[in-house]
């Protein structure tokens, strides 16, 4: 396909707000790339060049972007920032200055293939080392050199990982049915959702798609891909619980740290993913090691929370101290001494050559307990009990406060495992607090002493796969490192991340999640959510979650609600 196409209609998807006009031009696009051999084009549809799952980064920086415009445009970087700064978007500047040198130099029309650019691209992420960003800026501005404006803006971003098309996960999913199902089946709709959930890969579910609905839903997990977790809903006493899930019922600890996929598959090749499919498979080799020794089978995917604990007084962490191996890329032996983890074990998806997904969670466990010989400090199965019984819930829910967990999980035990769903499968027990997994949107420039960093941020939670703020958060950050969560660490995690300016204020790619903890909730016009979190603070960071694991519009509408009631 023409990369001129795919920038005509990504011109046309960023025209409209419009869900049901976005899904008709996108649907128009699929049925075009049904042709197309290489499938992997719908990956570039959501500006990446990889599944989702695959934690291989394009690495490029707005810097590096500019350089690479000023290589391609013969315009000093300079002059490229002075640009960005007016208009707020390189993507803009770029299409400006082609437009301007085109003009100048009479080129006729481009015939950039999306083949080419995705050549192009798919390099860039294996280049590390001497002479690796010059390399970078070459296969960019070659894109760029021959690129058309429109073509340019959306290469650019399609760099910074940040497209503005507004084509999320939702839109993609009904596209494919509306291109290659019948979009009055409201029943497709959830086909198209089950089967990503499962596969995490939009390319291969379009190809099962386009084959028609049984072929969809024989799409199958496969270890060595991740699938989107199960999640679980909130009740506020053990009674909601058993009104939930039935009785009896199955309590587990609710352990403080982050969700953990272990995949091993047929060639007995182990894969660790997050629960926001990043690949952490070199981040934990002491998770492999245990895999190796403690569980026993040819294949599985296994479901569990990973826990840190320091080395020395064996007592866990608060997750926050163990979040930065997630990310970690150096030093990682190292680390894995000085922040020691624990996987706990609580379901299986996957196990020997066959998906689990529709057996009950009690013949899950009990293959868990088959197969997993575990050791406290390394790998376990989650503490559990079975029970119908209040008191005995009850006594559990104690034990687990006291032990210093953050409350209990109570799981229905004839229920399937649902992909992606927040469904009534579980549910979560805790003390009650207010707080919400949101992301940065927006950020500010401090002024005086705290010029040259960003000290307030907008949060966003989101809805049908848009971003809607919530707020302003500047409290709950320290102004020194050492300190603890401060100022500092988010300014340099948000600044790769910036891809706008204006004043003082910088727009950034939806990526950093944070907890914020508030007091109470205000309906308020200044937000497009409508509400307004009061004297928010920020907890945590969560680089575990990414922005579709958010907070609901609809949640936070739920609080205020019982926030009246009370
Ligand atoms: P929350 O993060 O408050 O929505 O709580 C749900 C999360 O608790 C899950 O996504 C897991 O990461 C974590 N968790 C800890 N222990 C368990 C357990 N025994 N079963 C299921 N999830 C657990």
């Amino acid at each position: 396909m023409l990369y001129s196409e795919l920038a005509g209609f990504y011109e046309r998807l960023e025209k409209t707000s419009k869900r049901l006009e976005k899904t008709e031009i996108l649907s128009e696009l699929l049925q075009n790339l049904k042709h197309e051999k290489d499938k992997s084009i719908i990956y570039l549809v959501k500006g990446r060049i990889f599944p989702d799952y695959d934690s291989r980064e394009m690495g490029i920086s707005s810097q590096l972007a500019i350089k690479s415009i000023s290589k391609a445009m013969g315009i000093s970087a300079g002059e490229i920032v002075k640009k960005w700064k007016s208009i707020g978007d390189l993507g803009k500047v770029a299409e400006d200055i082609t437009a301007k040198k085109k003009q100048a130099t009479l080129s006729g029309g481009t015939r950039l293939t999306t083949e080419k650019v995705l050549e192009n691209l798919k390099k860039l992420p294996g280049m590390q080392g001497k002479g690796a960003v010059e390399k970078k800026i070459s296969l960019i501005a070659e894109l760029l050199s021959t690129a058309s404006p429109l073509e340019a803006r959306y290469i650019v971003r399609t760099l910074l990982g940040d497209l503005r098309v507004g084509a999320g996960e939702g839109v993609l999913r009904d596209a494919i049915v509306w291109a290659c199902l019948n979009k009055e089946e409201k029943e497709n709709y959830v086909l198209v959702q089950e089967a990503y959930d499962k596969a995490t890969d939009f390319a291969l579910v379009f190809e099962q798609a386009c084959r028609g609905r049984e072929a969809l839903q024989e799409t199958e997990l496969a270890p060595g891909r991740p699938v989107k977790v199960m999640l679980f809903l909130k009740v506020k006493d053990i009674k909601e619980a058993f009104e939930t899930v039935g009785k009896p019922l199955a309590a587990e600890m609710k352990y403080d740290g982050f969700r953990m996929l272990i995949n091993k598959d047929e060639n007995g090749q182990i894969r660790i993913f997050t629960r926001r499919l990043d690949d952490v498979t070199k981040q934990f080799p002491e998770v492999k090691e245990y895999t190796k020794r403690y569980v026993k089978a040819d294949s599985f995917i296994l479901d569990g929370e990973a826990v840190g604990f320091n080395a020395k007084t064996r007592r866990y962490m608060p997750f926050q101290e163990i979040s930065q191996r997630i990310r970690r890329k150096y030093d990682i032996e190292k680390m894995a001494k000085e922040l020691p983890i624990e996987i706990n074990i609580f379901d299986i998806l996957y196990y020997n050559g066959k998906s689990l997904i529709k057996e009950p969670f009690k013949s899950r466990r009990e293959i868990l307990e088959k197969i997993v010989k575990g050791k406290r400090w390394q790998l376990v199965l989650a503490e559990q009990i079975i029970s119908g019984k209040e008191e005995e819930i009850e006594k559990f829910y104690k034990k687990a406060l006291a032990e210093g967990e953050e409350g209990i999980m109570l799981k229905k035990l004839d229920a399937p495992y649902k992909p992606g769903a927040r469904v009534g499968y579980g549910v979560k027990l805790k003390p009650e607090e207010n707080d919400f997994d949101l992301v940065i949107v927006k950020a500010e420039y401090g002024t005086g002493k705290r010029a040259g960093w960003l000290t307030s941020y907008t949060v966003a939670c989101q809805q049908d796969g848009k971003l809607l703020e919530t707020g302003k958060v500047s409290t709950g950050l320290k102004e020194k490192e050492e300190e603890g969560l401060s100022f500092m660490e988010i300014t340099k995690k948000l600044k790769p991340l910036i891809t706008g300016e204006k004043g003082r204020e910088v727009s950034v790619k939806p990526e950093l999640v944070v907890t914020v903890t508030y007091q109470n909730i205000q309906k308020s016009p200044t937000y497009s959510s409508g509400y307004a979190l009061r004297f928010p603070r920020f907890t945590r960071l969560r680089p575990d979650r990414s922005a579709r694991d958010i907070a609901f519009l609809s949640e936070v509408e739920k609080e205020a609600k019982r926030q009246v009631r009370k």
